[in-house]
């Protein structure tokens, strides 16, 4: 800008200078040879300026034009791809001088003649019709095409159309930008290859594969889920994904505290996550596994990949080994090992909630006397037949176990010492009331129970021991009753 500046001002100093040393010529003239000479002096004065102006304008003028042109061409030879000017019949008029390393065409081969050669079908390709819509619409077009080279190889271009402003004659001359994009296109139908196997793959998987984001308030967002979600639980991964609710609301109720905190403790340690929880399906409960390895991003948001694996099978096999391994195989009450593991828990949750649980000894009177009378096995109907009753009486979740021969213990969850007791004065009733055929003889028997009450923070042990105590009154006082807080409770007629 600044040397352009420079130059004009040169121009016009020049200028300036002819045309005052002319004017003094011309004065001086006029002073020797008088006003006819110096007027014709004056006119020829005029007329070499003007000549002179003229040159320097037309030798400017050419000097900008041959600066853009080499602008022009210096753009052209370095622009990355193949650059093409045909005139309106589509016949190649110019061509870059890197064309042939872009298109795969000796210029010589294209040069005069149609530029729809290029095209893998050059009648009615899409080259065609790309020409077509720029000439006719006078808007440019873009797009990939398929092309050939000059060797035959295949090739893609991703091409542009331009129609240039109409020219004087009135035709349109067109610019065509292609720029080879053969490999780029193989890499991405590879990608889409691998891509679709992939999903193929984790769709068939047994499990679920997933992406969690938990960010920084806490928020759990899905950002990728598999197919396997919907075999699982019938919730679409898409769903999902767009609300996480849709799947955390099916967590069974009584896993959703550990579920969050076992998130948040992996968000905190960036641990690994794993933990067996139920999820609440269209036919029931489903057990699953969760597995996911957590990260820590830059913005403070955490991710897990993982997996969700149902095990719904292993957990009832699981369940059937622990009922196996934790019940009396003659009476199914639980055993001596299962009743202080439960009882122990049972315990932890009463402390935690501040609540009392009562807890009972029963022993059968005179066992030995019916076993001696009538036989071991008659004796072991009895045990069965008194364990049936029991339950009968309990509810499904208090803890009933054969914690020696004929001697069992009852923790009542869940009640309050007063209704214990209505409870096993029920339950005592009903044994009273059992009434066993063996051998065409009717066989009666009875309970003996002793009761405590385990406040919070006591010990199994040290409460098992009252009980039995209890026990051991409610037999000095005549079997068939229950001892332990409160009045005795007999059965009309015990002595
Ligand atoms: P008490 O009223 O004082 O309890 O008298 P008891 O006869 O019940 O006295 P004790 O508790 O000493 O007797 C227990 C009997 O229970 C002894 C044993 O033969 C019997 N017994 C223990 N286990 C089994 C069993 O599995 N099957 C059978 N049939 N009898 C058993
Ligand atoms: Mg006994
Ligand atoms: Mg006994």
């Amino acid at each position: 800008m600044g040397k352009d500046r420079q130059r004009v001002r040169r121009r016009w100093t020049r200028g300036a200078t002819a045309v005052l040393a002319l004017t003094l010529m011309v004065g001086a003239s006029g002073a020797l040879f008088g006003f006819w000479a110096a007027l014709g002096l004056a006119g020829l004065a005029l007329a070499v300026t003007l000549v002179v102006v003229l040159r320097l304008e037309a030798r400017s003028r050419h000097r900008r034009r041959s600066a853009e042109e080499g602008l022009a061409a210096r753009l052209l030879a370095g622009f990355p791809g193949a650059v093409i000017l045909v005139d309106a019949a589509g016949v190649v008029e110019q061509l870059n001088p890197d064309f042939e390393r872009h298109a795969g065409y000796p210029p010589d081969q294209l040069l005069g003649r149609r530029v729809t050669i290029l095209d893998v079908k050059p009648l009615h390709g899409d080259l065609q019709q790309a020409l077509s819509f720029a000439t006719t619409r006078g808007q440019p077009w873009q797009g990939v095409l398929a092309c050939r080279r000059a060797d035959g190889e295949r090739c893609y271009q991703d091409t542009v159309v331009l129609p240039l402003l109409e020219e004087p004659d009135g035709r349109r001359r067109l610019l065509l930008i292609l720029r080879d994009v053969t490999r780029t296109r193989e890499r991405y139908l590879q990608d889409q290859m691998l891509l679709e196997r992939l999903q193929g793959t984790v769709s068939r998987l047994p499990a679920v594969v997933f992406q969690t984001r938990q960010d920084v308030s806490g928020r759990i967002e899905f950002l990728y889920l598999s197919e396997g979600l919907q075999r699982l639980c019938g919730l679409s991964p898409e769903a999902v994904m767009a609300d996480a609710d849709r799947l955390l609301m099916r967590v069974h109720p009584e896993d959703r505290d550990r579920l969050t905190a076992s998130i948040a403790q992996s968000a905190v340690s960036l641990e690994p996550w794993r933990i067996e929880y139920r999820l609440i399906v269209p036919d029931g409960v489903c057990w699953l596994e969760g597995r996911a390895l957590p990260r820590r991003q830059r913005d403070g948001q955490t991710l897990w990949d993982g997996l969700l694996i149902d095990i719904s099978e292993r957990k009832t096999a699981e369940q059937q080994v622990q009922r196996l391994i934790s019940t009396d195989m003659l009476t199914g009450a639980l055993n001596r090992r299962a009743f202080f593991e439960q009882g122990e828990a049972v315990l932890a949750l009463a402390e935690r909630h501040g609540r009392r649980v009562p807890l009972a000894m029963l022993d059968l009177d005179h066992f030995k006397e019916l076993n001696d009378t009538h036989g071991h096995a008659a004796g072991d109907l009895a045990l069965q037949s008194f364990a049936m009753s029991c339950r009968d009486s309990l509810r499904p979740y208090d803890l009933f176990a054969r914690i020696g021969g004929e001697e069992f213990a009852v923790m009542l969850i869940d009640s309050e010492p007063d209704q214990a007791r209505e409870i096993l004065e029920r339950l005592r009733q009903a044994v009273e009331a059992i009434e066993l055929e063996v051998d065409g003889v009717t066989l009666h028997f009875t309970v003996s129970l002793g009761i405590t009450v385990l406040e919070p923070g006591g010990s199994l042990d040290g409460a098992l021991s009252r009980a039995d105590q209890a026990l051991y009154h409610a037999k000095r006082e005549g079997r068939n009753r229950i001892c332990g807080p409160g009045p005795a409770i007999a059965s009309h007629g015990a002595g």
